[in-house]
C-alpha cells in the first residue's frame, strides 16, 4: 500500500489491487476515513497511519456502496459509518451482496480476514448538502451513474475533491447510465477546475488539470457510449484488455 500526504490534512493511502483509494481526512480535532484498501494488512495498518499522521479517526464515510470500498471496519471498528441517502438505500436494498462478494473475492486470492464484514446501517447524509468534520464542512454531491448509488466529497479548505469511481486515470468509466454519469460529470467539473488535487476511487490522487483532462476523455467516452455503443472508441490511454473488458459490460448494461 502507497500512502501519500497531498495537504495536512488529507493522506491518500492506495491498495495494491485496482488503486483502490482510501482518504484520511482532517478538521481541527476530528478525522474521518472514506472509503478502503482491500487486503487485510493494508486495513491492519490504517489506524498506525492515522496515528502518524496525528488524524483521531472519529467516523467513516464510503463513496458508495460498491463492496470494495466498505472494508474501513476492519481499521476502524468503532468509527460510525456515513453515506448518501442513496447508499444506505442500496445496501438496505442488497442485504449481504458486500459480504458475498467479499468472500468470493478472498476465496479467489486466498486471502484470510480476522472475521466476516460486519456492516452497520450508516447514517444518512443528506445530498446534496454538508458534513461537519471539526470546525469546518464538506459540501457533498450526489455521484451516481456509475452505480445507482453516491456521492463526492469536496474539502473547500484543502481544495480536495474525493469523488468516488469517477475521473480514474487506470479504469474506463464503468457506467449503468450514461444520462446520469454524464450529469455527474457536469456536477464535477466546477471543482474539478477549482481543485487542487482530485482523488479517484482507484488510481493515483491527480493534480486539478489532469483531473480536468481525464474528465474530457471520459466525457467523450460516456457520450460515444452512448451515442455508438460498441463502437465507442476507448480513452486514448487505457486501452489495455482489461479496460476493453470492462467496454463490453458497459455496452451490456447500457445498450442491451
Ligand atoms: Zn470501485
Amino acid at each position: 500500500m502507497r500512502a501519500v500526504g497531498i495537504h495536512p490534512d488529507v493522506v491518500v493511502a492506495t491498495s495494491r489491487v485496482w488503486q483502490t483509494t482510501c482518504v484520511l481526512l482532517r478538521s481541527g480535532e476530528e478525522a474521518f476515513c472514506i472509503d478502503s484498501p482491500v487486503f487485510p494488512d493494508e486495513l491492519e495498518l490504517l489506524p498506525t497511519l492515522a496515528g502518524q499522521a496525528g488524524f483521531r479517526v472519529v467516523g467513516r464515510l464510503a463513496t458508495h456502496g460498491d463492496w470494495d470500498h466498505l472494508l474501513a471496519g476492519y481499521a476502524f471498528a468503532d468509527a460510525p459509518l456515513g453515506a448518501a441517502e442513496s447508499t444506505a438505500a442500496r445496501l438496505a436494498d442488497e442485504p449481504g451482496a458486500a459480504q458475498r462478494e467479499l468472500r468470493a473475492f478472498d476465496d479467489e486470492h486466498y486471502v484470510e480476514r480476522p472475521g466476516p464484514l460486519t456492516l452497520p446501517s450508516p447514517q444518512s447524509l443528506p445530498v446534496p448538502g454538508h458534513c461537519g468534520i471539526g470546525d469546518r464542512e464538506l459540501d457533498v454531491l450526489p455521484a451516481d451513474g456509475h452505480t445507482r448509488d453516491g456521492m463526492a466529497l469536496w474539502a473547500p479548505w484543502a481544495g480536495v475533491l474525493v469523488c468516488g469511481d469517477y475521473l480514474s486515470p487506470v479504469e474506463i468509466p464503468m457506467v449503468t447510465s450514461p444520462g446520469a454519469y454524464l450529469a455527474t460529470l457536469a456536477r464535477l467539473e466546477p471543482l474539478v477546475e477549482q481543485a487542487e488535487w482530485v482523488v479517484p476511487g482507484h488510481g493515483a490522487a491527480l493534480e486539478g488539470t489532469r483531473a480536468a483532462a481525464i474528465l474530457r476523455e471520459d466525457r467523450a467516452y460516456v457520450e460515444a457510449l452512448r451515442d455508438r455503443g460498441a463502437d465507442a472508441p476507448l480513452p486514448p490511454a487505457r486501452r489495455t484488455s482489461a479496460q476493453r473488458a470492462i467496454h463490453a459490460e458497459n455496452v451490456e448494461r447500457c445498450t442491451g
